[in-house]
């Protein structure tokens, strides 16, 4: 099975209509049988969208979920609740939740032991803020922010998706160029390759972070960059199939 993914991360967008007609355009187009594509979307409209994927190729995501099992979390949605409604992925550790919600590395590694056990797979975000990289710190921040999620999942760490994220380039329009991505994509397979070396090489690596249909190509032809996780680029059905028809072009050349 294909490692190459396409994850659109829609954020706190949508309403029913424009869920509807989005995920009916996107679901026409999608062509490709070496790229999965799936569509991350707010809580609220997982039941909705599962609804109108259950016939499709698209694999439907949330954005968040608890930690912990069941019990007194006001608000908060558990793993098993997601399962109930045959959610493939959740994030975790998105930057904004990390940012706003002051998520710790724990905290994110507990999140994706817990979607792990309920046949969820986690999609683990890392990476940098500016003033980290500036100070020539990513290795170490994307080191750290792994580690303690591998530390948590123990021999399970090889079922994530991971996704590089430089807080930096999310929503922001800067993007990292493609060879400061593969830099960071390398590092992280090589660091996860004590976990096993087939466990490196299947481990899907996506970037994310102002991907769009003009840098999309550059990017996903670096070796260790196994797709991507879209953010603003995602609530456009026209750039998003673009996109994935991108990752299915080179991952059809690598077959
Ligand atoms: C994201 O939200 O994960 C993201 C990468 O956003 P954007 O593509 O808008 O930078």
């Amino acid at each position: 099975m294909s490692k190459k993914l396409i994850a659109g991360n829609w954020k706190m967008n949508g309403d029913s209509a424009s869920n509807q007609a989005l995920l009916e355009q996107i679901a026409k187009g999608l062509v490709g049988l070496n790229a999965h594509a799936a569509v991350c979307v707010p809580a609220i409209y997982l039941a909705q969208v599962q609804a109108l994927c259950a016939n499709t190729e698209i694999a439907v995501g949330a954005q968040d979920m608890s930690q912990h099992n069941s019990g007194a979390y006001t608000g908060e949605i558990s793993a098993n609740m997601l399962k109930e409604l045959n959610v493939h992925y959740a994030i975790v550790g998105h930057s904004e939740r990390r940012q706003y919600h002051f998520e710790s590395d724990q905290t994110v590694a507990a999140k994706a032991k817990q979607a792990l056990a309920n046949g969820i797979t986690p999609i683990v975000c890392i990476g940098e803020t500016l003033a980290e990289r500036q100070a020539g710190q990513t290795q170490e921040v994307v080191r750290r922010q792994l580690s303690v999620v591998i530390h948590e999942l123990a021999h399970c760490a090889g079922e994530i998706v991971l996704a590089y994220e430089p807080v930096w380039a999310i929503g922001t329009g800067l993007t990292a160029t493609p060879e400061q991505a593969q830099e960071v994509h390398q590092f992280l397979r090589e660091y996860i390759k004590f976990l096993g070396s087939d466990l490196a090489q299947e481990l899907p690596i996506l970037y994310g972070g102002s991907v769009k249909v003009s840098n999309a190509e550059a990017l996903f032809q670096m070796p260790d960059i196994d797709g991507g996780l879209i953010g603003g680029a995602s609530l456009d059905a026209v750039e998003f199939l673009h996109i994935y028809r991108i990752l299915v072009s080179i991952a059809d050349r690598k077959v």
